[in-house]
């Protein structure tokens, strides 16, 4: 059966705004039926990186927080620490990062509370039991709320083609621990012809895996010149992928033989851990706004793909994120985007044209697979 997706654009009138439809999304799903009374609710977002401009604007969150007090919840705001160096890394920057980003309490109308503590070790084993885990760690506030919000920037993402409400819950939500089980073996390649030793990769590299070798240079000759090439010692590796992003010289790829497939289904399972015991708790909201074709872990936004779209929300965890890819492929790309040629057709595969190697689907096709909702869904406007 195919789950509701509900479904705002973004036009507003003096009589009805913005705020006013993120309300009326809210009370489209019925969260008095779903919060558990008087017990913490987490609303899981994503305060972006220092720098980022893509993440959503707290001012939008506050109908979603003052909704969920109407309903029962006690609200609080909340995300896990990164693995890679920036201003993320520990509950002080985060806190810090949050703040200086517009996300204070004053504004959003409730606390901020970082998932996994100061250093990303406050987690909770929850057992799963699925093909990749016995059990999985999920940062302790995440882990013990009574019911869940998540509100997803839903964008492209580097390691797992897009970012929607799936990966907003397992990656988002997993202590150190559990983001570097999700992460390993998937540590990246080095093209040495692309790199010139400049140790740029080295200076972000959080876990001291990437050093600079000497090697000498062509072949053949009798006493080739020393050229420096960085190197990655796959043990130490988490595959945070900071190091790709940061090479000046594109001499840093993901490593495509490793299986892909194999990242995307242990994330998925994140999210089964990160539900569990709130499965019929928890609401979705994807806002599909400043489409970027990277993370919000980056401490830039590139040019949005494609025109804003608007914000979808939902029970179902899988169909909202479905329906979110097909209304950005659905769209004509935006030719001031990194999209090019027949990228920018309407209906063309957006997600793809960036990220030809990931197969974004398989995220959705596990997450059904392992009882997590649906990929049939019928979207029903609101307002
Ligand atoms: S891989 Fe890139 S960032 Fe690292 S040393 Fe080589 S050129 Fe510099
Ligand atoms: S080498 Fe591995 S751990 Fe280090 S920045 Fe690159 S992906 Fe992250």
């Amino acid at each position: 059966m195919a789950s509701k997706v509900f479904f705002s654009d973004l036009r507003a009138t003096k009589d009805r705004n913005l705020l006013d439809k993120i309300r009326a999304l809210m009370d489209a799903l019925e969260p008095a039926k779903h919060f558990k009374r008087g017990s913490p609710t987490a609303i899981k977002i994503h305060f972006g990186e220092r720098g980022n401009t893509a993440f959503i604007r707290p001012l939008l969150i506050q109908p979603i927080v003052e909704s969920t007090i109407k309903a029962g919840g006690k609200p609080f705001l909340t995300d896990a620490n990164t693995l890679y160096i920036g201003s993320r890394g520990n509950a002080v920057d985060h806190l810090n990062t949050a703040r200086s980003n517009g996300f204070s309490p004053s504004v959003v109308g409730a606390p901020v509370i970082i998932a996994d503590g100061l250093d990303g070790n406050d987690e909770v084993p929850v057992p799963v039991k699925l093909k990749h885990f016995e059990h999985v760690y999920i940062g302790s506030a995440v882990a013990r709320a009574a019911s869940l919000v998540s509100v997803a920037h839903f964008k492209l993402h580097e390691m797992s083609g897009f970012g929607g409400a799936l990966k907003n819950v397992g990656m988002g939500a997993a202590s150190r621990r559990g983001k570097m089980a999700q992460h390993c073996d998937v540590a990246p390649l080095i093209h040495e012809d692309k790199c010139v030793g400049c140790g740029t990769c080295a200076k972000v590299c959080a876990q001291g895996a990437i050093t600079l070798k000497s090697r000498a240079e062509g072949a053949g000759t009798k006493r080739g010149k020393l050229k420096k090439l960085a190197t990655i010692d796959g043990q130490r590796c988490v595959g945070c992928g900071m190091c790709i992003h940061t090479c000046p010289n594109g001499a840093i790829d993901i490593n495509w033989a490793t299986a892909l497939p194999s990242f995307l289904e242990r994330m998925v399972e994140y999210t089964v851990g990160a539900l569990k015991g709130k499965e019929r708790n928890s609401l979705f909201f994807n806002f599909l706004t400043q489409i970027s074709p990277a993370c919000d872990c980056y401490p830039h936004a590139d040019a949005p793909i494609v025109p804003d779209i608007g914000i979808l929300a939902s029970l179902d965890a899988v169909a909202i994120d479905q329906a979110s890819a097909d209304l950005i492929n659905g769209q004509a790309g935006l030719p001031s985007s990194c999209l090019e040629g027949s990228a920018l057709e309407p209906g063309s595969d957006k997600i793809r044209a960036v990220y030809p190697m990931i197969p974004w689907e398989h995220q959705l096709e596990y997450a059904e697979q392992v009882g997590l909702g649906t990929r049939a869904y019928e979207l029903v406007t609101v307002g």
